[in-house]
């Protein structure tokens, strides 16, 4: 099974690859193995996109800035202030998202000159080959609909958010969205999901050169929620022109509902129904914002990538990894027990330790160390999936959650709906 998608007006050179390719490569029930390329960036999947604020308010000499995020940048590629230890390849897909680009009251005039260069062209990162998420915003944009700066505001409309994601270069791109609440009674939804509609055909109209792979953005907490979603968006964009403009599928709006795994595992089963209904089950489907400890669960269901602040909110909550769903306290953090880049370094481990001037070098080390441990975690559970033996993904499932009680009966329930069940 693969989706491929040529230039949208046809300018594809002669032996040139098509600019965006998906092709699932092993299947074990629901969950799927494969392999997701944009341009020249290739990444096997299931994939986690780490959360990076590469846009911190600083300036070049400051890395950017971003308080910890200055110490994770600093170690994705490898520079003196942090012993020269360098992780480019846990951060072979990364996401941002357009609204954190004022989080730091900067000026206007920085403004503009993070736009002036694609991201992953500057020379500061030029040893990233990364696949760059960037997500639209939709939730922050949902009040005012600017982007406020030190001194100066932006209007964020489609157009303008469009803008923003072409100027820095991202590899996947998601239409401006009106993300559901919880509480948003009917009216409230089918007004959104309009407004994200037209927002759509204003998306497809401006992305008609462009070569980044284009991801549509579907709301709902369950099947008839996601299905009126798309009956809505294709009364405005007809369902035909919608499998042809889009590459992949970012199922969004359950961020309020993380915590509630019962509520996670609905929403992507009955996603993953309305997809094979409405005829989009070949594109990849990334799930917005939730990672940690729903992460086997999301794999097991057939997600084939998410996003995900956890390594750095852990490090700044104390917690050190362990695995994908165990962390300990970092003052009970045996360093010589991990193997990664990071617990390698004397200089690192010291910090750790908190031995250093400023909180962000205690924790950025930390933040990147949790990622490690995170991103090697998932290519494993990749590598069960690619067996294409649906017993050692339920294995699996056990073997990481069944022991955390109040993760196992959510284990049983992906067992149960998305591989097949217990012999
Ligand atoms: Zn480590």
């Amino acid at each position: 099974m693969s989706n491929t998608r040529t230039h949208a007006d046809g300018d594809e050179r002669d032996g040139d690859e098509p600019p965006f390719a998906f092709t699932v490569e092993a299947t074990a029930g629901d969950a799927r193995a494969g392999r997701l390329r944009v341009r020249d960036t290739e990444l096997p999947t299931p994939a986690m996109f780490p959360v990076v604020n590469f846009y911190g308010g600083g300036r070049p000499r400051s890395f950017f800035g971003g308080g910890i995020y200055r110490t994770v940048k600093e170690l994705a590629v490898g520079v003196e202030r942090v012993d020269g230890v360098a992780a480019p390849e846990y951060f072979d897909a990364t996401m941002m998202s357009v609204a954190s680009l004022t989080d730091y009251g900067i000026s206007e005039d920085l403004f503009e000159t993070y736009r002036d260069t694609e991201l992953l062209e500057r020379s500061e990162f030029e040893s990233l080959e990364s696949l760059l998420f960037l997500d639209s915003g939709g939730f922050k944009f949902l009040g005012d609909g600017q982007l406020e700066g030190n001194g100066f505001a932006v209007e964020m409309d489609q157009t303008a958010v469009y803008e923003i994601q072409r100027d820095l270069g991202g590899d996947v791109l998601v239409n401006l969205d009106h993300p559901i609440a919880p509480d948003d009674d009917h009216a409230t939804r089918v007004e959104k999901a309009r407004k994200t509609a037209e927002n759509v055909e204003t998306f497809l109209s401006l992305t008609a050169d462009s070569d980044a792979a284009l991801y549509l953005t579907l709301h709902g907490y369950n099947y008839s929620m996601m299905d009126e979603f798309l009956e809505t968006v294709t009364d405005v964009v007809p369902a035909s022109v919608l499998r042809e403009g889009f590459d992949g599928i970012a199922l969004g709006s359950l961020v309020p509902k993380k915590d509630d795994r019962e509520a996670l595992i609905q929403a992507v089963s009955d996603c993953r129904e309305v997809l094979a209904d409405w005829g989009m089950r070949d594109r990849p489907l990334h799930v917005l914002g939730i990672g940690s400890r729903a992460i086997p669960l999301l794999v097991g269901m057939g997600v084939d990538s998410f996003d995900s602040t956890t390594y750095v909110q852990n490090a700044i909550n104390g917690k050190y990894q362990q695995s994908l769903v165990d962390t300990v306290p970092l003052d009970d953090a045996d360093f010589d027990r991990c193997d990664c880049p990071v617990c390698s370094s004397d200089v690192l481990v010291s910090r750790m330790r908190g031995d250093a001037e400023y909180k962000k070098d205690v924790l950025g080390p930390v933040a990147v160390h949790n990622l490690i441990v995170q991103k090697r975690d998932v290519a494993a559970l990749r590598e069960t999936v690619a067996s294409g033996e649906t017993g050692q993904v339920i294995q699996y499932l056990e073997d990481t959650l069944g022991h955390h009680e109040t993760m196992r009966k959510h284990a049983h329930a992906v067992v149960n709906r998305s591989l097949g069940g217990y012999f």
